[in-house]
């Protein structure tokens, strides 16, 4: 949708000299507004808007979007120079300065900010303008040597990292010699002589990695900044953000070049952070951190840990009152909650930025409930304020600590709700190779702290940890959009990442021990707890989800193959269950002797000799089945995987058959194994996943058919007569044709009605098939006329529309993302396009030879909201989810419902 928008403004602007590339915002107006974010990205709206409201905000100009994008097709237009040149004039004169010039220079920062907040993705550089000589005129001006050195050396290793490419970790090294050398603990306690030490040898770093000096022309340092930031769009960590986050590549950033002010001026100066409510619980209170004498990421880096703004109340009472004032404004007139950065110098209050803030799942459901009480937003709109994936907050795993031994290690800020119970790894590449080998099933990662290039082992780990930082930092922030456990700024662990080790408490933990950790208290435990899930009784969401459920038309059902989930699907809302696997059923103990007596046996008799064993079984699980159910409806497929499945590994026989005829020949256990082996090797295929499954199963051996059918019917049958109203619905998998769905449907027919006639008693029961082969979708006319519904089964429909296995995608997946191919994996996201268009064929054939035909989806894609929405859109009549998704979809459904509503009735109903 945006990008249709932002190609046609490319297109109409590309080139034209017209273009209004550079916004000036400052003395009371601008020339955008916060609406204009397209353009002006977040930032540069919110500066607009908030100097329009007559905040106080540092002039400066936003350089648009637009100008990102020709820098990225390698066309910058000459006209962005000229525009920018002539904002920085006007900036100029309106403060009675000159860019690194004259003795009192002015001096800028030079911020990224796209449309969507990227947070600590993109670069920004501050100080912009200093160079030798204005070095000298801040310190003479400011009558503070200590904060104009500071500003400098700040800026040759902001410039120097990000548009120069020096190593960052290069003048860190520098940094922290020289603070060893004077023996100071922290950045501000260096004094004026230490400071130009530092400067001295930064430069000399810059010579020695580039060959030059570090510029002393203010207008090259903005030049070489600019370009920095549109660069910074592309880079790797902002890229993988946008593919997690999935932002357009082609939408870029704009630059806002902003007047500097100043919190490292001494101790009425300072930075902070902060939030108009709690981003983790969603509670209405002013929230907030920030440090004295400190600039920019100070405080959001981790490298202090920062103060909570309640202190800035007790330090500077003013100060604090304007910056709530100020905030709760903002808040209304956004009428959302919002996240804000301020500046003090000497005692001043300056806004530098505000937009909507981030939140967990939790925090969103509160704030909207609470929004609507307090009449900013509607009802409607509330249903629209929580990302249907952020309910899964409510789901998110806590401690069970009844009884249990409890070694609390440290306590640390409670930055991300939720429980993880993991093996630690210290780095970002540890924590995706055990990941990836899956030597760790459950990672927690320990940082000091986390920085954007952590991003790819935060997304693989449950769970963070970092002895620095605070509720603002990186980790805490992308933590909770990601819905991960974190545990902040717990200062009593030292992370040794050189050795691998976290001590504390006297204790050392090296990579793969255990420990737990509760975002929620911020509690860091030793040792391996056991973690609860889910709290579907929680009162807001309950209350939330009275709103949201009238609101939708697609009904919600639940995959669930056993009692314990189908309880557990009814207490989060499923309407019935779309989907439950027989075979599932087949792997407990006690059964899967038999099944593969049953697989073993050459001939009919002795298979059905041991299906015999098998019913009473089956019988029972449906049973079950039906009771927690009740008169809800519960789709039961037949068996559907490929045998082999339920026999031990070839592999695996082999070695135990040698091992045997190597130690005891004359084993009994060798007499068991061999025809074993012959007929797992009789068995194997080439490619199991199109080899004897599904129906195959059904047609190749009819008497598995009969056996589960009968289960089934006799189950519900003894449920009625119970007094119970069971509705089931007999779903035969991987149909490619009306011939296959005709030969499995007369065996259900003709067993069903054995059943009846020996138990003098009927129920209802329907026939359907899924749809997951291209064939079933393109036949589909044909197939209605036996099969009384169809369940898109998509994830075999994705495989075999694709010819892409779901087990070996991810060899290539990453391939595919990094070079655009694929914008999201489709066996995640339905492909509308391809697999789609399949889909909505099949619904529109299904329909037309039976108008009254149940259509719902039973693959992972039931769960995602991108997709659900589109199965409301064909106008399925449910979407079928594992339970742990239900709230999730119930939410995308009713916000399809409502989208539906403002767009207009047009929609497509087939
Ligand atoms: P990000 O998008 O990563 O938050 P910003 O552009 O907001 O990056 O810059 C980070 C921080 O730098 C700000 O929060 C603020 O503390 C500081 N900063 C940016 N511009 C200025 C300025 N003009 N004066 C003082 N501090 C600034
Ligand atoms: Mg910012
Ligand atoms: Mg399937």
């Amino acid at each position: 949708m945006t990008q249709g928008v932002l190609e046609q403004a490319s297109a109409e602007k590309a080139g034209s000299t017209a273009t209004k590339y550079v916004y000036f915002f400052g003395g009371g107006k601008a020339d955008g507004d916060g609406k204009m974010k397209d353009v002006l990205g977040g930032k540069g709206a919110g500066l607009a808007e908030m100097t329009n409201a007559g905040l106080p905000v540092p002039p400066g100009f936003t350089i648009q979007t637009e100008s990102c994008r020709e820098y990225m097709r390698g066309a910058l237009s000459p006209a962005v120079d000229g525009q920018m040149y002539a904002a920085l004039d006007k900036l100029e004169k309106l403060q009675g300065q000159k860019l690194g010039a004259g003795d009192n220079p002015l001096l800028v920062s030079v911020r990224s900010g796209a449309k969507f907040s990227m947070p600590g993705m993109m670069d920004t550089i501050l100080n912009l303008g200093l160079n030798d000589q204005a070095v000298e005129a801040l310190a003479k001006r400011s009558n503070n040597p200590r904060f104009a050195y500071d500003s400098y050396r700040r800026l040759i290793q902001m410039y120097g990292d990000v548009v120069l490419d020096v190593p960052k970790k290069s003048f860190e090294h520098i940094f922290d010699g020289v603070k060893k050398k004077m023996k100071v603990k922290f950045d501000y306690e260096l004094q004026p002589a230490a400071l130009k030490e530092i400067i001295a040898e930064y430069k000399k770093l810059v010579k020695k990695e580039t060959g030059k000096d570090f510029p002393q022309d203010p207008k090259e340092q903005l030049v070489g900044a600019r370009d920095a930031v549109f660069r910074s769009w592309m880079n790797e960590r902002a890229k993988t953000y946008r593919r997690i986050n999935r932002i357009d590549d082609w939408l870029g950033t704009a630059v806002n070049v902003q007047a500097m002010v100043f919190g490292n001026l001494g101790e009425t100066s300072g930075t902070g952070v902060g939030f108009t409510r709690n981003p983790a619980t969603g509670e209405k209170m002013f929230f907030g951190e920030y440090l004295m004498n400190a600039q920019g990421e100070d405080v959001v880096s981790g490298v202090r840990t920062p103060l909570p703004i309640s202190e800035l109340e007790r330090v500077m009472p003013d100060c604090y009152q304007q910056l709530k004032g100020i905030t709760s404004r903002m808040e209304k007139h956004y009428r959302d909650m919002q996240d804000f950065e301020f500046t003090i110098q000497d005692g001043k209050l300056y806004m530098l930025q505000t937009r909507n803030g981030k939140r967990t799942g939790l925090a969103a459901v509160r704030v909207a409930i609470d929004m609507v009480k307090e009449g900013l937003i509607s009802q409607e709109e509330a249903i629209h304020r929580v990302e249907p994936n952020q309910l899964y907050d409510f789901l998110v795993p806590r401690l069970v600590e009844k009884g249990e031994k409890i070694e609390v290690l440290a306590t640390g800020l409670p930055a991300s709700p939720g429980a993880a119970v993991g093996q630690i790894v210290f780095t970002a590449e540890d924590a995706v190779k055990h990941h990836g080998n899956g030597s760790y099933p459950v990672i927690i990662l320990v940082r000091g702290e986390t920085t954007p290039e952590d991003i790819a082992g935060m997304e693989v780990a449950a769970g963070i940890l970092t002895s620095r930082g605070g509720m603002t930092s990186h980790a805490a922030v992308v933590t909770r959009g990601m819905g991960k456990c974190c545990v902040a700024g717990a200062g009593d662990c030292t992370v040794d990442e050189a050795k691998k080790e976290l001590r504390v408490k006297g204790k050392t933990f090296k990579q793969g021990d255990w420990i737990s950790l509760d975002g929620t208290t911020g509690r860091v435990i030793n040792g391996k707890l056991k973690t609860l899930d889910a709290q579907p009784d929680d009162p807001d969401l309950v209350k939330f989800m009275a709103w949201v459920d009238p609101v939708r038309r697609l009904k919600i059902r639940a995959n669930a193959d056993i009692p314990r989930d189908a309880k557990l699907a009814r207490q989060f809302g499923a309407e019935g269950i779309g989907l439950c696997r027989t075979e599932h059923m087949f792997f407990a103990e006690d059964r899967i002797e038999h099944m593969r007596t049953m697989i073993l046996s050459d001939s009919e008799k002795e298979r059905r000799a041991a299906l015999k064993k098998l019913l009473p079984m089956q019988r029972a699980d449906f049973a079950g089945l039906f009771k927690s159910m009740e008169s809800l409806p519960v789709t039961i497929r037949l068996l559907d995987p490929p045998l082999h499945e339920f026999l031990p590994k070839r592999e695996d026989l082999l070695v135990e058959i040698a091992r045997l005829e190597e130690s005891k020949p004359r084993s009994p256990k060798l007499k068991e194994l061999r025809p074993l082996l012959a007929r797992v090797e009789e068995l194997h295929e080439q490619n199991p996943m199109l080899g004897l499954r599904g129906c195959r199963l059904g047609i190749a051996f009819p008497e598995i058919t009969e056996m589960q059918v009968r289960a089934i019917i006799e189950a519900a049958v003894a449920a009625k007569v119970k007094g119970g109203d069971p509705h089931v619905e007999i779903m035969i998998p991987l149909i490619g044709s009306i011939e296959e769905m005709r030969n499995q449907a007369v065996i259900v027919r003709r067993v069903a009605d054995e059943v009846f006639k020996e138990k003098g008693s009927k129920v209802d029961y329907m026939v359907g098939t899924m749809i997951e082969l291209p064939r079933a979708a393109l036949t589909a006319d044909q197939i209605a006329e036996e099969a009384e519904f169809f369940s898109f089964g998509t994830n075999d429909l994705t495989q075999t529309t694709f010819g892409i296995s779901r087990d070996d995608i991810n060899h290539f997946l990453p391939a595919y993302m990094k070079a655009g191919i694929f914008k999201q994996d489709p066996f995640a996201t339905l492909d509308q396009a391809g697999v789609g268009q399949l889909v909505q064929m099949a619904v529109g054939k299904g329909r037309k030879t039976r108008p009254s035909i149940k259509l719902g989806i039973c693959g992972e894609h039931g769960g995602d909201p991108e997709s659900v929405k589109f199965c409301h859109k064909i106008g399925l009549t449910y979407v079928s989810c594992s339970p742990f998704r239900l709230l999730t979809a119930r939410l995308a459904a009713a916000q399809a419902a409502l989208e539906e509503k403002m767009a207009g009735p047009a929609h497509t109903n087939a």
